[in-house]
């Protein structure tokens, strides 16, 4: 499955095959563009809300992949694809709840 390089200073989302290295650096700005999940979707180029929503989501370990919860009140411990926010005050609530996943995700990555 592929995936995505991200610029997060230009807004921007390439569509990567799986042979592509990651730390390619954006053809416009020069820095080095995240390597996300072939999950997310970029929201418009305007649309700085969401933006910093995404970069702060990074920033805690969330690259987009698959997390799963357990489903409120369901006593046979079933789970389901968590929803990724898409405003700040929600990506707080979902970096605390999901805290373990996110730090581990960026112990991963430094790994790389
Ligand atoms: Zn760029």
């Amino acid at each position: 499955m592929g995936h995505k390089n991200v610029c997060l200073n230009c807004k921007i989302a390439f569509n990567m095959i799986a042979t592509e290295v990651r730390d390619a650096t954006c053809p416009h700005c020069g820095k080095v563009m995240t390597y996300m999940s072939y999950n997310f979707r970029p929201p418009r180029k305007s649309d700085n809300t969401k933006w910093e929503t995404v970069r702060y989501l990074v920033a805690h370990g969330f690259i987009y992949n698959h997390i799963y919860e357990p489903i409120p009140d369901n006593p046979n411990g079933a789970t389901r694809t968590a929803i990724y926010p898409e405003t700040l005050r929600e990506a707080k609530e979902f970096v605390e709840k999901h805290k373990k996943i996110g730090e581990r995700y960026l112990e991963y990555q430094r790994q790389l």
